[in-house]
């Protein structure tokens, strides 16, 4: 059945959609996908749709990929899912061992949970445990930087700063030190001055490595990471990297704490590193923090934590291909190639254009910031329209556009893109 506005009905009637106010969906063109191919999604009507944002960052070398669905079919030729609580599934053990020499994290072990949040919410209960299991008290605080966003648990959003409505949570919110984004002025010293004063209180310090996503693309420098995981360690406080949209490729290294020089105690991954093909992230723990919960069986030193779908063995199976496909098919010199003539066609088409105001880039993690002459004018979510009527898929981030094409997009996808972005730019700002 081909009709676009009985799916809208259909879809209004009985699904919620996150961070959607339903009243307005209908109204505001919802894509109704029914199936991908390649870096196009294809609606009920057949018409398509190039996916520049990866589906939410999630996907990374296409929809449909023929390795990837043979690793699934593979798997459930096996088994679908086991528990992880006191037991164990070899797949999950072969992902892990795959990683290992991958992750930029000491003898790294793998926690796995189902969505970047709930890995969040587990690396900030084991860097709190990691004190309490060594008698130290008092260490209940986190550091956190102004845009972070860390998902949507209460926890996770707790260390978040806030913002896209979320603010009336606030109440709910446990308190956390904030300093400026790292790529301001000043906060560099400002994040290792305050971790100086606090470090007696501090669990740990949380940060989103080179590129804050959801803050709108807000860039943070190589050497200010480097700086407060200096910092950090001097002070005896633990780092947590957040690398769940930076991970798996997306800033032209498989992770972006290599482009840093530092390994933090606990790293957090998700969103690609099942491809985009199912819900899987994990909590990377260095050895330091995996021994601190050793101890007698059924101690208080166990982390009493576990989710029902933790390691599921589809995931990981489809996971350990696709970390298989980025060495075989070399992505990563694709990412850089595109990434590097996206950054020129931005420069030539984009940035002159007067409803622009800022162009903010790392790998193919890519936010346009849009200077409309009066606010409440809804421009990004206008823009964003005009480019879906183009055939090219995005969502904004407020009036910030945001592009993240699949790692395997190719030079012409990004041409079209661009094109699409700066005729939608010019029509809306042309009013
Ligand atoms: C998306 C995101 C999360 C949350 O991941 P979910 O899978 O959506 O829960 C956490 N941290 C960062 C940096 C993210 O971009």
């Amino acid at each position: 059945m081909a009709d676009l506005n009985g799916w809208i009905d259909r879809d209004v009637a009985s699904v919620w959609h996150g961070f959607t106010q339903m009243e307005a969906y209908a109204g505001n063109s919802p894509v109704i996908v029914e199936r991908g191919e390649g870096r196009e999604l294809i609606d009920i009507e057949g018409n398509r749709y190039l996916d520049a944002i990866s589906s939410l960052w999630v996907t990374t070398l296409g929809h449909g990929v023929p390795e990837l669905d043979q690793a699934v079919r593979d798997q459930l030729g096996r088994v679908a899912h086991t528990t992880m609580l006191g037991h164990g599934n070899r797949i999950v053990i072969e992902l892990a061992e795959a990683l290992a020499p991958r992750v930029p994290v000491d003898r790294p072990r793998f926690l796995f949970a189902s969505d970047g949040a709930a890995a969040v919410e587990q690396a900030i209960k084991i860097a709190f445990q990691y004190w309490t299991n060594q008698g130290v008290t008092g260490r209940t605080k986190y550091l956190a930087f102004t845009g972070a966003y860390h998902g949507d648990t209460i926890g996770s959003l707790a260390i978040g700063d806030g913002g896209f409505g979320t603010d009336v949570f606030d109440p709910l919110r446990f308190p956390v030190l904030r300093t400026p984004c790292l790529g301001e002025p000043g906060a560099v010293d400002e994040a290792i001055r305050m971790i100086a004063e606090h470090a007696h209180e501090l669990a740990a310090v949380v940060l989103e490595p080179l590129v804050q996503g959801a803050a709108g693309m807000a860039l943070v420098p190589a050497d200010a990471v480097a700086a407060v995981a200096r910092a950090a360690a001097d002070h005896d406080v633990l780092v947590i990297h957040d690398e769940v949209a930076t991970g798996f490729g997306r800033t032209g290294t498989l992770f972006a704490t290599e482009q840093c020089g530092v390994q933090p105690d606990l790293m957090v991954i998700g969103k690609g590193i099942t491809g985009g093909y199912l819900p899987l992230a994990a909590t990377v723990a260095s050895q330091r923090v995996w021994e601190a919960f050793l101890g007698p069986d059924l101690s208080e030193m166990t982390f009493y934590h576990g989710h029902s779908y933790s390691g599921n063995a589809l995931g990981c199976a489809v996971a350990l291909r696709h970390l298989e496909l980025l060495d075989e098919w070399d992505v990563l010199q694709n990412v850089n190639d595109r990434a590097a003539q996206l950054g020129r066609l931005l420069a030539a088409q984009i940035e002159p254009l007067a409803g622009v105001a800022a162009v903010r880039r790392c790998g193919l993690m890519t936010g346009i910031e849009l200077a409309p002459p009066a606010d409440g004018l809804r421009w990004g979510r206008k823009v964003s329209a005009a480019c879906v009527e183009r055939g090219v898929l995005i969502r904004p981030l407020g009036d910030v556009i945001v592009i993240m094409p699949p790692l395997t997009t190719t030079a012409e996808e990004i041409v079209r893109i661009v094109d699409a972005l700066e005729a939608a730019i010019r029509l809306v700002a042309a009013g």
